[in-house]
């Protein structure tokens, strides 16, 4: 095995457990080493602290597979692993029955580069690093393994792999599709999922329970659900007893699932259900100048700022929605607003609505409070040592 050695002090991160090693904290490679394989990792003295993937073509040079110098990275470790996170799930009451659940979330399941969502019977594999890549058969066997599941799709297609060197990949690894569409139950409302083709790995997970509290909330409301993709939130507002819902998207394969999804549910009135292709920056000012009001806004905007360097311009995004969303809510109303982007930290996000707030209020001099503060679902744990894992925040806000 090749010996990756680091700059004097650049252990520092490795002892509090944090997995990823940076080019610049990189002093020599001894022997050689293809993308993937994985390196011993040593302080300037040569003490081993970890075993990682070497990765050449990415800034994070090395993923740290495990701290313990002794363990070995096999197709044994992957089974152990892959176990554990499964098992994790098992414990946590609320997620072992749900048939949508992420069962490994990368970093914080000590498996850099591994996303594996569980639809049903069919597990979804995202792959994202050199050494996820180098193990790919290792990794499905284990998720065969852990579940049970007979069928394996891997969409490893997410431009990150770019970073790594990595094209994309996609197929099935195990078994072939059923023939029937994926669909699942999300707390009594069934959803249809598109493996092969939607975002990420197929629906976005780490809302489930952010949708289940729109549910609880929806009562009576109208509700606009401002980027509804396959429209989770606005099938659990219908669910919950909302009087109107006005779902936007700029995506029309999106809108035509929820659509469809909507159908699957014979409890549901598609008479209170308003789905609309449209670019939610144009429309929040449309609705307003229409005159529109709602109880309930949601807004779930993909990544503006996918690292701090963009957060400048994501910030300005972000204000704008929020403002013109709030304009838009009765006295009283709720926003539900999110970001997801890894480069707009949970305190900057709050100084953002604040200032959103603090505008839409201007001519009625309206306040605004956070009620609750949100997160993902525990299907999406962060690691203590990684907060970088911690992507998705967002508040429940009322209005004066
Ligand atoms: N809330 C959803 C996930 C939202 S993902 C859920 O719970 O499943 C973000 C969505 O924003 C995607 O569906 C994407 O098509 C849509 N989108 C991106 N930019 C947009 C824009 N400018 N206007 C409208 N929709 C947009």
């Amino acid at each position: 095995m090749a010996t990756l050695t680091l700059h004097p002090g650049r252990e520092r991160s490795l002892l509090r457990r944090h997995p990823w090693i940076f080019d610049t904290s990189v002093a020599a490679l001894s022997g050689r080493a293809r993308p993937g394989d994985t390196v011993a990792v040593a302080d300037e003295r040569g003490q081993v602290l970890a075993r990682a993937a070497w990765s050449p073509e990415s800034r994070i040079r090395a993923r740290a597979w495990t701290f313990d110098p002794a363990e070995t990275v096999d197709d044994a470790f992957f089974k152990r692993r892959v176990a554990a996170a499964v098992a994790r799930r098992q414990a946590i009451p609320g997620l072992a029955d749900q048939q949508g659940l992420r069962l490994v979330h990368a970093e914080s399941d000590g498996l850099p580069g591994v996303i594996a969502d569980r639809y049903g019977d069919t597990v979804v594999l995202q792959l994202t690093s050199a050494g996820a890549e180098r193990w790919r058969s290792a990794i499905v066997g284990a998720v065969a393994r852990a579940t049970g599941c007979p069928r394996i799709y891997e969409r490893s297609d997410s431009e990150v792999r770019a970073l790594e060197g990595l094209g994309p990949e996609t197929g099935w690894r195990l078994g072939a599709p059923s023939g029937d569409p994926v669909v699942i139950d999300e707390n009594g409302v069934r959803l249809r999922v598109d493996v092969e083709g939607g975002h990420k790995t197929g629906f976005y997970l780490d809302q489930r329970d952010n949708r289940l509290l729109l549910r609880r909330l929806a009562a009576g409301k109208r509700v606009l659900n401002c980027f509804c993709y396959t429209g989770g939130f606005s099938l659990q507002a219908l669910a919950g007893g909302a009087e109107r819902v006005l779902s936007i998207d700029s995506s029309s394969p999106a809108l035509a699932l929820a659509r469809e999804s909507l159908a699957l549910n014979p409890g549901l009135d598609p008479a209170r259900a308003e789905w609309r292709e449209a670019d939610v920056f144009e429309d929040l000012r449309r609705l307003r100048e229409a005159g529109e009001r709602f109880d309930i806004v949601v807004l779930d905007p993909p990544k503006f700022a996918p690292s701090a360097a963009h957060a400048e311009r994501a910030s300005r995004a972000y204000k704008d929605i929020n403002m013109n969303a709030l304009r838009l809510l009765e006295p009283g109303g709720l926003l539900m607003t999110y970001s997801c982007s890894g480069g707009i930290g949970v305190e900057l996000f709050q100084k953002i609505v604040a200032g959103a707030a603090l505008d839409a209020g201007k001519r009625t001099g309206a306040g605004a409070r956070i009620l609750q503060r949100l997160q993902g679902s525990p299907d999406h744990p962060v690691d203590l040592a990684f907060p970088e894992g911690e992507y998705l925040k967002g508040l429940l806000v009322e209005v004066d």
